[in-house]
């Protein structure tokens, strides 16, 4: 069980033992092995495990799973999430913009990135402290990339290098080097292909970050799903606790919801793939984007190859 849910858990399990005694025996069975386990963690040694958890998963508690497979991340977006920028480095010395995020009438398609100038064999560095997810190359895209997910929630990914030099699964600290500026894949020049995503949806980087200044436009970017998503600055959010209080005094349903919640995180971790239909999607497209056929999903899920697929209807993709 991972750390930090543990410590929400055993806070739940005590408030539940103290309110409602005719359970407390049971749940105090279960609490037992726990409190040995943080007895024997004083808070430093706990700060340093829940900051290696964090980078052996970062974000664990927002992605389900862990490949090096694909880039896309087909999990439905929380509400709200609050993106913490402030180890925000530079990933190229240039903080020259060539082209910015949105529509290019002239292509008639989106670029969903930004692009920084550079130099061939211009140094590309990490944005942030994080774990390499993806190292690839796609010759009718980004080309040689490499794609990183951050503790803060982000994913971030670097196009068209010449060169990369991080590996899979290789934990990498802000402002580390990763690869070299490059002109492979879709591109007509070297430069970087830059962008940010938030569990697969795409988050225009210049909202996050002025490249020009070289450093982030707020300490912290609250994405909302409702498109009223807004920077803030540390001294707005520092006063609001990481775990809110009245998670501390749930109720039963609430820990029900935590217990499915890590039952689901496990699932995931035995590497069951779901993925929830969205507009416009079709078999085909799924099937692509998760690296499979579409025989296949069509075997995985008892459904025919004309079959209407329903918004967020669930799909077994692997
Ligand atoms: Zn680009």
């Amino acid at each position: 069980m991972k750390l930090r849910n543990l410590l929400k858990y055993t806070l739940v399990l005590a408030m539940a033992a103290v309110v409602r005694p005719s359970q407390a025996q049971d749940l105090m069975a279960r609490q037992a092995p726990i409190d040995v386990r943080l007895r024997a963690v004083d808070s430093v040694s706990l700060h340093r495990l829940l900051k290696a958890e964090s980078m052996e998963q970062p974000s664990g508690d927002l992605y389900q799973g862990w490949t090096n497979e694909f880039v896309n991340y087909g999990q439905a977006l929380p509400a709200e999430y609050r993106i913490d920028l402030r180890n925000f480095h530079m990933p190229t010395d240039s903080r020259v913009v060539n082209s910015h995020y949105g529509y290019r009438p002239r292509f008639h398609r989106y670029h969903y990135g930004t692009d920084i100038k550079g130099y061939m064999g211009d140094t590309i560095r990490a944005a942030f402290d994080g774990k390499v997810r993806v190292v690839k190359y796609n010759a009718k895209g980004f080309g040689k990339y490499v794609l990183i997910r951050h503790p803060n929630g982000l994913e971030t990914i670097y196009g068209h290098m010449s060169k990369q030099l991080a590996v899979e699964n290789q934990l990498v600290k802000a402002g580390d080097p990763i690869g070299l500026v490059g002109s492979t894949g879709r591109s007509t020049g070297p430069h970087l292909h830059f962008e940010t995503r938030l569990l697969g949806e795409k988050i225009d980087p210049e909202k996050l970050f002025c490249f020009e200044a070289g450093d982030v436009r707020g300490d912290f970017y609250v994405f909302r799903r409702n498109g009223h998503s807004q920077l803030m600055a540390a001294h707005d959010v520092q006063n609001l606790p990481e775990v809110p209080a009245v998670e501390m005094q749930q109720t039963k349903a609430e820990e029900s919801r935590v217990y499915q919640q890590q039952k689901m995180a496990s699932r995931a971790q035995n590497r069951s793939r779901m993925y929830k239909v969205r507009q416009g999607d079709t078999l085909s497209k799924i099937a692509r984007q998760h690296g499979t056929t579409v025989e296949r999903l069509c075997k995985l899920n008892h459904i025919s190859r004309t079959a209407t697929l329903r918004l967020g209807q669930i799909l077994k993709c692997s």
